[in-house]
């Protein structure tokens, strides 16, 4: 019998999980090898719900996020995933232009943001899959675990480490792609959120409020609830800010005013990967030694991971056939 072909996957984080999933999918043996524990990484400090949000370019995104959409709505049946679909209300000032996403789910319709309190450009209604990321990411590790994929933790200086014990690596090494292979077009969109307990007369129901670059938003889960947040570009810093904190709170109350008994269970700061344009190709970096990018996903890793994770796979098929 042959054996099955070796690759290797950096990163833990949501788009470094689904290739791997996919990857066992079609048979081949898989490794993931992440610098930091899951509850460290970017994707662990999300939200989280399925929205495109600073993610490019458009039409390729638009294909990928189609496809995950069509994954939560599988996995949706299973409650231990941590995926539920909830009404998410979307109040824009200025033209929202992530809006072609609502060509891509089952259920929106537009409002009368006014009616609600807050006279704007444009106002929807949607029903968004919500993805609860401390039962969702765990879930699929466990799952990837079980299914016969390595874990180890190791800091690796560049992907040619990784030749000749592994066949093919795959990149998924988020922000951290500004070192690891060295692209300066990789850039932080420092995030921060701040949880909370979920205040009793909390309807499931997303809050979202933005204007130009300032988002503040609300988005209860089955324990608690975020808020969030921050979108500061160029800014590594990994430590919550209580200045932040405190602003992020007072914003939010005034959008939804329940949320003012609620007690602060924490604030936390993730770099979302900035790029303008998301990097996901082969690279031969020497012969016989292939590597696919799939980083630069920016504020829409959850909401692009499934169709990514697709492309990864059907690559990496063609590139053995
Ligand atoms: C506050 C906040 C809210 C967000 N909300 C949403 C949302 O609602 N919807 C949405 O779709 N997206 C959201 N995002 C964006 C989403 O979280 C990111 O796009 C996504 O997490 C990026 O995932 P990733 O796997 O590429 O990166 P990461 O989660 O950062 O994972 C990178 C992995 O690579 C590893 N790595 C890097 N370099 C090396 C190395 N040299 N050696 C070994 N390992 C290495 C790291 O250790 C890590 O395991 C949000 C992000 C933030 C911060």
């Amino acid at each position: 019998m042959i054996s099955p072909k070796k690759i290797a996957v950096v990163g833990q984080g949501v788009i470094g999980l689904t290739c791997a999933s996919r990857l066992l999918d079609r048979g081949y043996s898989v490794d993931i090898f992440s610098r930091e524990e899951l509850q460290e990484t970017t994707s662990l400090a999300a939200g989280a719900y399925w929205w495109p949000h600073k993610v490019y370019p458009k039409e390729r995104v638009s294909a990928w996020s189609k496809e995950t959409y069509d994954e939560y709505v599988k996995l949706r049946s299973i409650p231990e995933s941590g995926i539920y679909f909830e009404k998410h209300y979307r109040f824009c000032l200025d033209m929202d232009d992530s809006a072609y996403a609502l060509q891509l789910v089952d259920k929106w319709e537009e409002i009368d943001g006014a009616r609600y309190g807050f006279p704007c450009e444009q106002a929807f209604r949607v029903v968004l899959p919500v993805i609860d990321v401390p039962t969702f990411m765990p879930y699929l590790k466990s799952m990837l675990q079980s299914r016969g994929a390595s874990f180890h933790i190791r800091h690796l200086e560049s992907p040619a480490q990784l030749f000749p014990e592994f066949d093919l690596a795959v990149n998924c090494s988020g922000v951290w792609a500004h070192y690891f292979v060295g692209d300066k077009d990789v850039f932080p969109i420092r995030g921060q959120t701040v949880r909370i307990s979920l205040p009793g007369g909390l309807k499931q129901s997303t809050r979202l409020y933005q204007k130009d670059d300032r988002f503040t938003l609300v988005l209860p889960r089955s324990h608690d609830a975020i808020l969030g947040g921050t979108a500061q570009d160029g800014n590594w810093d990994r430590h919550p800010s209580a200045g932040d904190t405190e602003k992020i709170f007072l914003q939010c109350a005034e959008i939804v005013p329940e949320i003012v008994e609620s007690e602060i269970l924490g604030s936390s700061v993730g770099l979302r990967p900035g790029r303008k344009a998301v990097r996901l190709e082969l690279e031969l970096i020497a012969p016989d030694q292939p590597v696919i990018h799939n980083y630069g996903h920016g504020g829409g890793g959850y909401t692009v991971a499934w169709g990514c994770a697709n492309e990864v796979a059907k690559i990496t098929a063609e590139y053995f056939s």
